[in-house]
């Protein structure tokens, strides 16, 4: 309010369709209870900015709800550079593959899925950034509140990301099959029409970009940003 901004892009999260809502996900469905924290922090923000779109009718606001941005900038220049122990799948399994880390815990092998692990709808991160882009350009001309998928409809086991990482980029990653993570859930993915419908965007990369990009990144900076 105070610098005169009246158009706001956030960064939210599928983890706000929590458990309740059957996949594939989409945004007409009322939010769930989140099984993390991190989680009740984005529904808690997309909560404040859709009343305040409400008080104030000059503001636009678009709540994109990222899936699972991986992958990495086309030059292998730009990429994911978690600290510490990485938390999330392809960051654990790039760092496995370039020997920083011995071998990857898959949390799970007998879920209720084809081959036991969780599914996930992976999203290419220029994919990702192009969606913003977008909604920048829809912001532009709209107000009220616009909730926005951003993923790509189709998911992939845990197994599925290590199998075509090691296809797709000939290295090996050495894995083990371990108890599960609390709170994860066993399926979640987007239902990604309403982007194409409102945005006019769509994601064009598939699992093998992700996963050789991905890989580009973590081969060409062993060590992240660090020199
Ligand atoms: N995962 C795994 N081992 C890891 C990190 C993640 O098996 O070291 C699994 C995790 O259980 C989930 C999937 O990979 O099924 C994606 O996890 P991530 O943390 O990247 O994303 P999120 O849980 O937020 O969907």
């Amino acid at each position: 309010e105070q610098t005169g901004c009246k158009e706001i892009v956030f960064s939210s999260s599928a983890t706000v369709y929590g458990s309740e809502n059957p996949s594939p996900c989409h945004e007409g469905m009322p939010k769930g209870s989140c099984t993390n924290p991190y989680g009740w922090t984005k529904s808690m923000m997309e909560q404040i900015l859709q009343d305040a779109s409400v008080a104030d009718k000059e503001l636009s606001v678009v709540l994109l709800r990222y899936f699972n941005p991986i992958g990495a900038h086309e030059s292998g220049r730009i990429g994911e550079d978690p600290q510490g122990i990485p938390n999330n799948l392809m960051p654990y399994v790039s760092q496995v593959a370039v020997g920083k880390r011995e071998k990857l815990t898959i949390f799970g092998g007998d879920y209720d899925t084809p081959d036991g692990t969780c599914l996930r709808d992976y999203i290419h991160v220029m994919d990702l950034a192009e969606g913003h882009v977008r909604a920048v350009e829809f912001c532009a001309h709209h107000h009220g509140t616009e909730i926005i998928n951003l993923g790509t409809g189709q998911p992939y086991s845990v197994l599925d990301i290590v199998n075509t990482f090691q296809n797709v980029n000939h290295i090996k990653v050495a894995y083990e099959i371990g108890p599960r993570r609390a709170g994860d859930l066993p399926v979640i993915y987007s239902d990604a029409h309403k982007a194409e419908r409102v945005l006019g965007w769509k994601a064009k990369r598939n699992l093998a970009d992700m996963c050789r990009d991905s890989w580009n990144w973590q081969k060409n900076n062993p060590n992240g940003y660090k020199r």
